[in-house]
């Protein structure tokens, strides 16, 4: 799906302001309920990276040289770290490393899993079919690519506004005993 969608729902399900907050949501150091807290940026952050860290230095490479935005001609480099960002291996290693520096960071980095899991049924056959086998294998699941199916896109960001709306009618209804 399209990279905001990632972010957006990564923080509904990966952060504690989101669904993982269950019906009360965060609190501060002091036990106040909260309606947001750090998770909700680090979950926007990690459900982003996977794009961010690999078309998203092409195509901020292309503003910054002034070529605009361009779907042709993007380096072989690109698509090595696109291979990682999006493969089994290169989450495993790219989590594991994430949550040994702050185990905190256990929750809204599922995001990033989240990112290429959704990406595998909504990808289709071509360059950007998911390489989760990377590097041992190019099989992949050819999915129905978003960008051909209107369908698909306006479906998921109907989804992310009712899980977004869900989070909101649990805090609203969550009364503390
Ligand atoms: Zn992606």
């Amino acid at each position: 799906m399209d990279t905001l969608f990632h972010g957006v729902i990564g923080a509904a399900l990966c952060s504690r302001p989101g669904l993982a907050g269950g019906r009360r949501g965060p609190v501060d150091r002091i036990g106040r309920r909260q309606w947001v807290d750090w998770t909700l940026w680090a979950a926007l952050f990690f459900g982003l990276v996977p794009d961010l860290a690999s078309l998203g230095i092409h195509f901020a490479a292309d503003l910054f040289t002034g070529n605009g935005i361009r779907w042709h001609g993007i380096p072989d480099f690109i698509f090595v770290l696109y291979n990682i960002t999006h493969s089994l291996l290169g989450m495993a290693i790219g989590y594991g490393l994430l949550v040994g520096w702050k185990r905190a960071l256990w929750l809204p980095a599922l995001a990033w899993p989240l990112h290429v899991l959704t990406d595998v049924p909504t990808h289709g056959d071509g360059r950007f079919i998911t390489p989760l086998f990377w590097p041992f294998s190019e099989a992949g699941f050819a999915g129905w690519s978003w960008w051909q199916h209107p369908a698909i896109f306006y479906g998921g960001w109907i989804l992310a506004g009712g899980l977004w709306l869900l989070v909101l009618i649990l805090r609203l209804t969550w009364r503390s005993q």
